[in-house]
């Protein structure tokens, strides 16, 4: 069963610096591989978007570790129920965690 909204990052370890990388997206870090493939995933599916992290691989050799990333589709706008993979609409993004651009001003609370 594939994901087609799901992402492989490599992260490389350079003397304890961490740099993940997608396509042309890169995001450092020093406190760890997880860490920077989550900084990443940010700049990829958007900062409230919450994902599943996944490793892959490990090579010792090239210190190379390759990491899937998923946005989790269990979050779900509280108004329209939309997801990442389930859109409203083509410019929908989260405000909230559990709210959508699309519906800010229709939640009445
Ligand atoms: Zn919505
Ligand atoms: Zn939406």
């Amino acid at each position: 069963m594939g994901n087609e909204f799901s992402i492989e990052v490599k992260v490389r370890d350079t003397n304890g610096t961490y740099t993940a990388r997608y396509k042309r997206v890169q995001a450092s870090n020093t406190s760890g591989a997880k860490q920077a493939v989550q900084q990443l995933s940010k700049k990829v599916f958007g900062k409230l978007q919450r994902i599943i992290v996944s490793r892959i691989n490990h090579c010792e050799v090239s210190r190379t570790a390759i990491f899937k990333v998923t946005p989790d589709d269990t979050q779900k706008c509280r108004v329209c129920g939309c997801s990442w993979s389930n859109a409203c609409s083509d410019s929908c993004y989260w405000v909230e965690d559990d709210l959508c651009n699309e519906c800010v001003g229709d939640d009445d609370e």
